[in-house]
């Protein structure tokens, strides 16, 4: 967001390109003259408005004048673009809007004003008025790309996954690469999510081998196809798919072992689960993965999962320093049930996941960053104290 003193700084760049271009036009016509009077005097007394804080008044100015030419539109684009990022919505919507209803504005001139217009309303989370504009920019041959993107983005977030597809397939005929595989991977994702809630899983399953296409090996596409096999009694694919993801990904193990735990309810499914988790385990990394899932997940109480929290426990200098004496280095279960509770406070006290783009912290796992929008840049992250504290 800029400061005030970025909008005033701005707020002077335009008074000096405005008064620069406005010298530079004065003609020897007493009528052009005089028109070039009146725009310079309405610059001068909307600027100044401006730089006073009376937004409202320099919006009256501007909105007011007579013709635009391209230089004074120009301006004005960016002084609303400047409102809005300020979050001023309304003060931006009323210029913009101005701007696009000018009997006087060009073809190209009414065109970037309705984009502009359409921004305020995607700013001020009205998706169906700036939906209503960016489809009718989709044929600009300037902005229509542009309009595209935006209708992607409203798409996004009212979860309208079919009409995304559709979407990119437009966006990459206007030019290959202007989505990427793992994007659109997710919105198969989506929609095959949105299938498995419908309990319609053969639909789901063709959205996971549209995703698998996109991107092979995607960690959520064998989630999703991990927790639709659950779903429909084939718990040991589901647990052999989930013990792969968590040896290729053990920081991923606070994600899969409530998911593995929950298959873990028949002794066969008990056994393959234990047999998965011990092979996991033999790594630094993959019992350091086990130990903090069971850490962050309180409702984890099977005796062979907690056995990993005491091995690990025992390995850390630190941890096995808070036990009884008599408990430490045993990796028994004896200090464990007295030590979880506050391992567990700790662990919560820092966040888990972070963007690698924009910095956004959250306490649970997002696919697409609510932050940025970013898909897949939101990462486990090693800032918990906890964390600091292990090795
Ligand atoms: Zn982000």
């Amino acid at each position: 967001m800029p400061t005030e003193s970025t909008f005033l700084f701005a707020g002077l760049l335009f008074l000096a390109a405005a008064l620069g271009y406005v010298f530079a036009r004065f003609g020897d016509d007493d009528e052009e003259e005089e028109a070039e009077q009146s725009a310079r005097t309405n610059f001068l007394r909307g600027f100044r408005y401006l730089l006073n804080e009376e937004s409202d008044r320099a919006v009256d100015v501007f909105t007011g004048a007579n013709d635009l030419s391209d230089d004074a539109m120009e301006t004005q684009l960016a002084l609303g673009t400047l409102f809005r990022r300020r979050g001023e919505i309304d003060r931006a919507i009323r210029l913009h809007q101005n701007l696009v209803e000018r009997q006087s504005s060009s073809v190209a001139q009414r065109e970037a004003a309705s984009f502009a217009l359409a921004e305020d309303y995607l700013s001020a989370g009205l998706f169906d008025r700036a939906e209503e504009i960016f489809n009718r920019l989709r044929e600009s041959r300037v902005h229509g790309s542009d309009a595209l993107r935006r209708l992607l983005r409203i798409c996004e977030v009212t979860s309208d996954w079919d009409r995304a597809v559709d979407l990119c397939a437009e966006l990459n005929r206007l030019g290959s690469g202007n989505v990427s595989p793992p994007q659109l991977a997710h919105y198969y994702c989506e929609l095959a999510e949105q299938a498995r809630v419908q309990k319609a899983p053969e639909l789901a399953r063709q959205m996971l081998s549209q995703a698998e296409a996109m991107e092979p090996g995607k960690v959520r596409t064998a989630l999703i196809r991990a927790d639709l096999d659950a779903d429909y009694g084939r718990a040991v694919d589901s647990i052999d798919s989930l013990i792969h993801l968590g040896t290729v990904r053990p920081d991923l193990l606070g994600e899969l072992l409530p998911r593995l735990m929950g298959l873990a309810t028949t002794p066969q499914g008990r056994e393959r689960v234990a047999q998965g988790l011990r092979q996991i385990g033999a790594t630094p990394d993959g019992l350091r993965g086990i130990a903090l899932g069971v850490i962050r997940d309180p409702r984890i109480n099977d005796p062979f999962a907690l056995q990993f929290l005491a091995v690990f426990v025992s390995g850390q200098p630190v941890l096995n320093a808070l036990l009884a004496p008599e408990d430490r280095g045993l990796e028994s279960l004896a200090g464990v049930p007295r030590l979880r509770p506050l391992l567990h406070t700790i662990l919560k006290a820092g966040m888990r996941f972070q963007c690698d783009n924009c910095g956004y912290e959250s306490a649970v796992m997002h696919w697409q960053c609510p932050g940025c929008r970013s898909w897949d840049t939101v990462q486990p992250t090693s800032s918990s104290v906890l964390e600091g504290i292990v090795t």
